[in-house]
């Protein structure tokens, strides 16, 4: 193991690999993962408007990440050097409501971010708390195991692809008997897709992006239509049981025009999920309590990320042959940390699917 590390660095126009020292597990219930592949979430937009979000800066790029443990800190039980695992997002305190629940880490009532992780350890910042880092701190309980039959490019997927739609999907009563909608076909829109049609739903997307729809289609949705359309709603309408609406809509832009619709199309006593959202354009939903939620009796949720209870039933959904021919269509591919504008360029063409980082090809200096 080299001393080196590495972390790609963005800002407005810019990203570019710098190296950076080692991290090493010091702190209490820490790991160091080397990672294999790291997902490419939401950083393009701050390649492009120099956005970040809350958890992010400069050198704290990148959530996600998969990889094999290089070294394991004290009071750590059950992980091993040499384990390949899947690294969870965030760090969850594991004690609060939501931890003792088996809820999401990353609704965790005490959520600490990667400059955390970097004090916890004594390592510089930059240097292993985030998500593009090859060398990176992960604490013990969001690191998990996977077995050796399960190849890194599907393990990769346990993020925010069908990991963060996984539990939205799961419990909310879906399956054949479900006529559900997907607004906005970006990635979380087609793992909201995969996860659905695992389930055997009925799935309508909503969308205009031709390439997008294009993986939809081969995904298996049952139905496209186009928000643009004058009859838009109509065409929803006619393809569910009765002319009722979906029972469950699952908005995955963030756009209000999308919310909004996503909301209209639902049947009496149907769900809207809300799962998009696009900060950095300050927009917001109109809603009219009356006559969009009391009398239609309709519910709206939100949440984007994996429960810690379904993490071993996530684990077998990946390694299912049927979910993997999935994952294959719809990931774009991935790209060493070196192309890091180049990637971010091609995201930004809104023509593909899911994008990662790897980091086997980097040449440590
Ligand atoms: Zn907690
Ligand atoms: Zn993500």
């Amino acid at each position: 193991m080299n001393e080196i590390n590495v972390n790609l660095r963005i800002e407005k126009g810019l990203a570019e690999v710098v190296e950076v020292p080692m991290p090493h597990a010091t702190g209490d219930g820490f790991v160091v993962v080397e990672q294999a592949f790291a997902g490419i979430c939401t950083e393009q937009k701050t390649y492009a408007k120099g956005y970040y979000e809350s958890h992010e800066d400069p050198l704290h790029m990148g959530h996600e990440g998969c990889g094999t443990i290089v070294e394991v800190g004290p009071g750590v039980s059950g992980l091993h050097e040499g384990d390949r695992v899947i690294v969870h997002i965030g760090w969850a305190c594991g004690h609060c409501w939501v931890c003792r629940n088996g809820l999401t880490s990353t609704n965790c009532e005490n959520l600490r971010v990667g400059p955390d992780m970097e004090s916890h350890n004594g390592a510089p910042p930059g240097s292993g708390g985030a998500g593009f880092n090859r060398y990176r701190l992960a604490p013990a309980i969001n690191v998990q195991k996977i077995p050796d039959s399960l190849d890194f490019r599907y393990a990769r997927a346990a993020n925010c692809l069908l990991g963060s739609t996984y539990s939205i999907v799961r419990d909310f009563d879906v399956g054949p008997q479900t006529s559900a909608m997907v607004a906005g076909v970006g990635f979380i829109g087609h793992a909201a897709i995969a996860n659905l049609k695992h389930r055997g739903a009925t799935v309508i997307a909503l969308g205009r992006n031709p390439d997008r729809l294009e993986i939809a289609k081969r995904l298996g949705v049952d139905a496209v239509v186009n928000p643009d359309d004058p009859d838009w709603l109509d065409q929803v309408k006619e393809l569910t049981p009765e002319g009722r609406g979906v029972n469950i809509a699952y908005e995955c832009s963030g756009h209000p025009d999308y919310q909004r619709k996503a909301l209209d199309s639902l049947a009496r006593f149907g769900q809207l999920i809300l799962m998009g959202y696009q900060l950095e354009t300050g927009w917001t939903l109109d809603l009219n309590v009356h006559d969009d939620i009391l009398v239609p009796a309709r519910r709206i949720a939100g949440m984007e990320d994996l429960m810690f209870r379904h993490r071993s039933e996530l684990l077998e959904l990946l390694q299912d042959p049927a979910m993997q021919a999935r994952l294959d269509i719809m990931i774009a591919g991935d790209a060493p940390l070196e192309d890091g504008a180049g990637v971010f360029e091609q995201i930004l063409t809104r023509k593909h699917g899911k994008f990662f980082f790897r980091f086997d090809q980097i040449a440590a200096a």
